[in-house]
């Protein structure tokens, strides 16, 4: 069921991710999310998922979630959460997405 949680990403592509991955991603994401434009890329997955979590369907708490997170090895850095693509974000009750972050680590990709 929680198969649209992560999307599939080749051996070759497929880092070990680190240990505090929920720190990096979530952590240092912090100021980021009160940012105008992740509010706007937020509101916009919100639409494009008619308001309802992927997994479940409820419309409680929802959240939206990354797939991947990508690190930019010249800039030394994390993308902005905003700088994702459509389909790798996705909309998540809170339950669903604390679920599902229990049980997958979100790959990182560096490009
Ligand atoms: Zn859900
Ligand atoms: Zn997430």
């Amino acid at each position: 069921m929680y198969r649209r949680f992560k999307s599939t990403v080749s051996d070759k592509d497929r880092i070990t991710p680190v240990d505090k991955q929920e720190d990096i991603a979530h952590g240092s994401y912090g100021a980021l999310l009160f940012d105008k434009r992740w509010k706007n890329r937020r509101e916009y997955i919100l639409n494009k998922d008619r308001y309802s979590c992927t997994v479940c369907s409820s419309q409680q708490g929802l959240q939206v979630h990354h797939r991947q997170y990508h690190y930019l090895k010249i800039e030394k850095k994390f993308k902005v959460p905003w700088d994702y693509p459509d389909q790798l974000l996705i909309t998540l009750c809170e339950k669903c997405h604390q679920k599902g972050h229990n049980q997958y680590k979100v790959p990182i990709i560096y490009l």
